[in-house]
Formats: structure tokens, C-alpha cells, sequence
């Protein structure tokens, strides 16, 4: 009996999985199917690592999981099962392509083309499926199969891998129809908001963040709400024309609510090493050290001089010494370099957003195969989960990692 399989989506999650079916040896008797919509595959994935394609994390599977903030422990079996140091091992061996690594494990292809890899992989499985482009899956059913309606006719499959991605960058195709024909099948889907998005500042910080723009920085960076901080982390950020961005910044980004009603802002502490005391006592020793020299070039010890002018220039003593620098004056700037508050103007735009926030519940996932709880043969990968993780090929691999299982299940039964 021939094991037909459709496969929802051809983006990373799709195409990989097409890939994993090869590497596993599917023979004649499993005809695998891409549906895409696009009339190219893979359109997200030739923008990935500004267009040179970060494609893993060479991180220990129990090291990688926590980038994958409250879906760790749901994606650690797949990570496990596919790891980055297989997904390597695959890109060398299997398509050919070799990797290198840049700082703080991330792998890319020396050749440096996010396009090249996309088209080593639609190369890769040329004879083994089918990809049909330019067809939209606008309906599934399962009856005693799937049957898969687009709008250029409808598909029957014994197996269906769901892979239309999340909502962000959706000129690349993923515009949210994993969420539609998922809850169409009877499933749970998490609000859904941006992550892994750069941060738009109110009226009241946007002057502030586009004086400095360009210039980055290392800061602990936190979402307060109600002056409430409701996470924190520190890493580099990025003052920008419109804002901020920068690595930290975009990993917070996914904290942001997705209602703004202006008392939400983002704290940056300029000087992380230190505590607002240890800050203030060193400040004051070097105030009395050095009393002919200005407020401005002492803060510059820790912070860029721009930064430094911007912070005294906010609290008022941008032309002061350090003789003349009073305890008030002090505590002003204290406040400013270890409290900086961005008024946050509107929640992460989904359309600037690298990944999605939200997605198909995990509850409604089995975490050892992929396979939906609810509906049997239907399986769920890539964006369209409620899994998403922090930059630095992350989130490539958890569709490296399920498309894994998701095939090994499919191949199993
Ligand atoms: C600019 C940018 C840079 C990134 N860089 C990196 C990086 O370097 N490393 C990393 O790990 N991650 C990176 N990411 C994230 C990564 O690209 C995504 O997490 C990954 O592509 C998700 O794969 P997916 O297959 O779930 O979704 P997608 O790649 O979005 O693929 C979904 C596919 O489904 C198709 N589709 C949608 N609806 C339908 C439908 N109704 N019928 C048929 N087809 C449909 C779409 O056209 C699309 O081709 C980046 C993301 C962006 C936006």
C-alpha cells in the first residue's frame, strides 16, 4: 500500500521535512507532496541570516532548549532525536553544503547564501517529492483521508504535515493559514504577536532614541508594565531611527503586550555590572578624584560619548563639572545611566517580526512525533506551533528537529 503524504507548506518545515523522508530512506512506496502557495519554495528561508542563512546553534541539545523559552521542555525530545550536531552532519554529508562556525555557535554555509542552501535542498529532493507551487490549501478535511481542497482542485493523502508558518514577513507566504486550517481541524491556537522584533518608542523617547541612532550598546534590557518589570535580560542593543533594536531588544520584543495603553516601557541599565549603590559610590569617588572634569567625559567611562551627553542633557547637567555636581545632580544621573525608560509606542509589528509568538497549544501536540492529539495522521511543525525561539539559528533547527520526527512517525506506522 502506498503511503501518500502531503505536506502543507513548503518553507523550511516543509521542505525539511521532504529532506528528512529521503534521509530516512522512504522508498517507492511513500509518495511525498509539497503544496506551496508561493510559485517558489522557500522564499522565507533565502532571507534568513540577512540572506547568508544561520541553519543551526552547535549547542548541546539540553544547552539549545533553553532558547526556546516556554516550549524548552516540549521541543527537547526532537531536538535530541535530530540534534544541530545531525543537522551539520546532514548539510555536509547529505547536501553537500559545508559549514562554518561564528561566534557563539552559530552555523552557516561557508558559501554564505541563504538562497544557495534553498536551492540545495529543492535539488536534494528533486526525485524523492513532489513540489506543486503556486496552489493555496484553503480547506482540509479528514475523512477516511485527508482531503486537502485548493484553489486549483483538491488533494487526497493518508498522512498530512501542516506547515504554512506563523504571520510575520507575510510577503513570504506564511500569512497565518496554519492558524485558520488548524482550528478548522479542531484546534487550540495561542494568540499569536510578533517576536524577534525591533521596538517602535512612544512620542515622548522617540527624539531620544533617534539622536543616538547607530549606536549600540550592552544593557540589561527589561519590559516594565505598570512599573511592574515582567522580564529581564542583558545583551547588545541598537538605538535606532524609529526606536530600538539589536539582538537583546529583539529577544525581548516577544514580552511586549499586544495592547499598548502607554504605561509600558523598556528599561535599559547602562551599566549591568553594577549595582545602582555599587554605580553611585564609584561615581562619587571619581566626582571627587577628578573635580575639573566634566560630568559628561566621566560617564563616558562606561557608556559611548554620545550616550554619555544624551543621559546628562536629559537630567540637566549636560555642560557641569564634577566640582559643581551636587547629590541631587548625582542621584539624577545615576537614575538615568542604571533606569533609562523607553516609552514603548505600539506592540511589535508582526510584519517586522522574525518569528511568531503563539500558534497550534503544545497541549494538543504529541512532543515525541509531531502528530496532532485530535486529529490522527495530521502532524504540526515549524511556526505554525506555539514555539518560538531566541536568533542565532534557533529556530531553523526546531523545524530541522520536527520535521525529524515528524517523517520517523510517519515512516514508522
Ligand atoms: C528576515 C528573517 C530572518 C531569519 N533568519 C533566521 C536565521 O538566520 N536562523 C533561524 O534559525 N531562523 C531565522 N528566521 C526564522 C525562520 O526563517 C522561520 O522560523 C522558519 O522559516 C519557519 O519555517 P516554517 O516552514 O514554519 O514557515 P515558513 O518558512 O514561513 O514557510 C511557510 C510556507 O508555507 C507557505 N504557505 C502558507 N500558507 C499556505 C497555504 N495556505 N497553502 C500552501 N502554502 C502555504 C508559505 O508560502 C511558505 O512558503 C528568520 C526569519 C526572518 C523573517
Amino acid at each position: 500500500m502506498t503511503k501518500r503524504v502531503g505536506i502543507i507548506g513548503g518553507g523550511a518545515a516543509g521542505l525539511f521535512t521532504a529532506c528528512q523522508f529521503k534521509r530516512l530512506g522512504a522508498g517507492s512506496d511513500v509518495e511525498v507532496t509539497v503544496l506551496e502557495r508561493k510559485n517558489i519554495p522557500g522564499i522565507k528561508l533565502t532571507l534568513t541570516g540577512h540572506g547568508r542563512c544561520n541553519i543551526t546553534n552547535r549547542k548541546d541539545p539540553s544547552e539549545l532548549k533553553k532558547g526556546y523559552h516556554e516550549a524548552g521542555n516540549f521541543i527537547y525530545p526532537a531536538l535530541k532525536g535530530f540534534s544541530p550536531e545531525d543537522t551539520i552532519r546532514f548539510a555536509e554529508t547529505g547536501l553537500g553544503l559545508k559549514l562554518k562556525e561564528e561566534d557563539n555557535n552559530r552555523m552557516f554555509p561557508v558559501c554564505d547564501s541563504a538562497t544557495k542552501v534553498r536551492d540545495t535542498i529543492l535539488s536534494y529532493i528533486e526525485d524523492s517529492a513532489g513540489i506543486i507551487t503556486g496552489t493555496k490549501v484553503t480547506e482540509v478535511s479528514r475523512t477516511d483521508c485527508f482531503e486537502v481542497a485548493t484553489e486549483s482542485g483538491t488533494y487526497h493523502f493518508d498522512y498530512c504535515v501542516l506547515s504554512c508558518g506563523g504571520s510575520s514577513f507575510a510577503k513570504t507566504g506564511s500569512t497565518g493559514d496554519s492558524y485558520r486550517l488548524a482550528e478548522s481541524l479542531g484546534h487550540t491556537v495561542n494568540p499569536v504577536k510578533g517576536a524577534l522584533a525591533p521596538v517602535n518608542a512612544d512620542n515622548g523617547s522617540a527624539a531620544l532614541c533617534k539622536s543616538l541612532s547607530g549606536v549600540s550598546v550592552r544593557a540589561g534590557v527589561s519590559v516594565s508594565v505598570n512599573g511592574k518589570k515582567i522580564s529581564s535580560l542583558e545583551g547588545d542593543l541598537l538605538f535606532a531611527e524609529h526606536g530600538l533594536t539589536g539582538p537583546a531588544v529583539m529577544e525581548i520584543s516577544r514580552d511586549i503586550p499586544l495592547e499598548i495603553k502607554g504605561n509600558e516601557y523598556i528599561e535599559l541599565d547602562l551599566v549591568p555590572s553594577m549595582s545602582d549603590e555599587e554605580f553611585d559610590r564609584e561615581l562619587q569617588q571619581l566626582i571627587n578624584d577628578h573635580p575639573d572634569t566634566k560630568i559628561t567625559t566621566l560617564l563616558a567611562r562606561y557608556v559611548p560619548a554620545s550616550v554619555a551627553g544624551v543621559i546628562a542633557a536629559k537630567e540637566g547637567c549636560a555642560d557641569m563639572y564634577a566640582q559643581g555636581f551636587t547629590k541631587e545632580n548625582r542621584r539624577k544621573v545615576c537614575r538615568g545611566m542604571k533606569h533609562l525608560a523607553i516609552g514603548i509606542g505600539q506592540a511589535p509589528e508582526i510584519d517586522k517580526a522574525y518569528v511568531t509568538r503563539g500558534g497550534v497549544s503544545l497541549r494538543e501536540v504529541d512532543r515525541k512525533s509531531m502528530e496532532s492529539k485530535i486529529v490522527p495522521g495530521l502532524y504540526i511543525i515549524g511556526e505554525a506551533l506555539d514555539i518560538d525561539g531566541i536568533s542565532g539559528g534557533y529556530n531553523l533547527q526546531a523545524c530541522m528537529s520536527e520535521a525529524y520526527m515528524a517523517a520517523g512517525s510517519i515512516l514508522e506506522r
